[in-house]
């Protein structure tokens, strides 16, 4: 039975009893097996390598298998494993909660602990919910971005504005209303929409990807414009909530993309980078002003969310470990480097008549191809394994190919990527 077993590769053995996320396993049969990961290198079952160029999702950015890392959480992990934070605390949570609250914008103070992107965000609604409710405030209406993405959990799906998938869903949202994104040129328009908005419905907070919207294929926001429309809903007393869970530690060229917009978050969502890749943590920050709320003699006014891994004392020594590297020398000399090829690229790509809109935020690039995907809705899966087969794992959405690589990528590796890039375009034919 055992020699049966192990004689089936990865991929068989895959299939009989995994269900795998955003996937519909009819249509998709094959998964690829990686079996070791280093630096920004993925290896398969096989022996084959890819050169992660999305980082797994924005999380690996100071590299897979990190040795900083895993020497930190190591020696951690023979210290204090898990224990209950309620009631309890310990050194990991305390030095995680200096050590962000040093690089976060200043107004950021309190922390509250979860489990990944999306109960961060979900936390952050709850937060701005209760925090009005506690003020005798009646404030039930969501605010967010149109094709925003915050998560799969209901708040955080609510506020997601690529609604492709969530059909079965819809009648049970929390009511949410949507404002375009700021491009450039639409802000007077959006000011005007907002305006006759908080004239109708009591918003109790605006949930925002600031700068760049990831899901929405690396869509980039005019700073300027984003700002207007903060300092608007500020003045309505409207929370503002930043669901920076992709955009946080480092990738836009600041270690917060808040950093870049004059008007400061009530809330920031963290998750993905916060652990550099190693293991899942979701944290919620806020205000002197929003914890000052939930303040009282009253015991119902107190936050009573809680998840049992709430700050792992691992999770937050690998938080504290990345924010270490972060803060370096060489990884602002890296991301400064990667910043530079980009500009580069971009300046390459711009002029080439099968490419629009080039758009590029520190470490994160892309291209629009230009063509309908509707109407090439293959494309995309032929992109992918064009990808693959040159050895470069890069997820195109649509028709936008991106990169967000890991900030430790070498020139070499970084011009590999390109390089696939240049031939993909030239070899389809759209
Ligand atoms: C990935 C992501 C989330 C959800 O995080 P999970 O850890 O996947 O639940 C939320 N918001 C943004 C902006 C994200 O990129």
């Amino acid at each position: 039975m055992l020699g049966h077993t192990i004689s089936k590769s990865f991929a068989e053995r895959d299939q009989k009893h995994l269900w795998h996320p955003l996937t519909q396993h009819k249509l998709h049969a094959t998964t690829l097996p990686i079996v070791k990961a280093k630096g920004a290198i993925l290896h398969d079952e096989h022996g084959k390598e890819y050169i992660d160029g999305i980082a797994s999702w924005y999380t690996a950015m100071y590299g897979h298998c990190n040795e900083h890392i895993i020497e930190r959480v190591g020696r951690q992990m023979q210290q204090l494993d898990q224990v209950v934070f309620s009631g309890f605390t310990h050194p990991p949570a305390i030095e995680l909660s200096e050590a962000l609250v040093n690089i976060l914008p200043d107004n950021q103070q309190k922390l509250f602990f979860s489990d990944n992107g999306s109960t961060a965000v979900e936390v952050g609604i709850k937060m701005a919910l209760q925090y009005h409710f506690n003020k005798g405030h009646k404030k039930n209406v969501l605010l967010a971005f149109e094709d925003g993405f915050h998560g799969d959990t209901f708040g955080a799906m609510s506020v997601s504005g690529l609604s492709v998938y969530n059909g079965p869903f819809e009648n049970f949202f929390l009511e949410v209303e949507r404002i375009p994104v700021p491009n450039g040129t639409n802000t007077g328009e959006i000011q005007k929409t907002l305006e006759n908005l908080l004239r109708e419905k009591e918003a109790a907070a605006f949930v925002y990807e600031p700068l760049v919207q990831g899901a929405a294929a690396m869509k980039m926001h005019d700073a300027k414009g984003l700002d207007t429309i903060l300092a608007l809903l500020k003045k309505h007393e409207v929370l503002l909530v930043a669901d920076e869970v992709m955009t946080g530690f480092g990738k836009t060229g600041t270690h917060f993309a808040s950093d870049q917009v004059e008007t400061k978050p009530d809330i920031i969502c963290l998750s993905k980078a916060l652990t550099a890749g190693l293991v899942p943590m979701g944290l919620t920050t806020c205000t002197e002003e929003v914890y000052g709320a939930f303040l009282s003699d009253d015991i119902a006014k107190g936050f009573f969310h809680g998840h049992t891994y709430s700050a792992n004392p691992l999770a937050c020594t690998a938080a504290l470990a990345g924010i270490e590297l972060l803060q370096s020398e060489e990884i602002q000399k890296n991301i400064a480097n990667i910043m530079q090829w980009h500009q580069k690229f971009a300046d390459e790509m711009r002029p080439h008549p099968k490419v629009k809109n080039v758009r590029h935020l520190g470490v994160i690039f892309a291209l629009d191809l230009n063509v309908e995907t509707q109407r090439y809705g293959n494309l995309r899966n032929k992109l992918f394994k064009h990808f693959m087969k040159e050895g470069v794992f890069l997820r195109p959405l649509g028709n936008t190919i991106y990169i967000l690589p890991p900030y430790i990528i070498s020139r070499e590796q970084m011009e590999k990527i390109y390089a696939s890039i240049r031939s993909a375009i030239a070899l389809f034919q759209f």
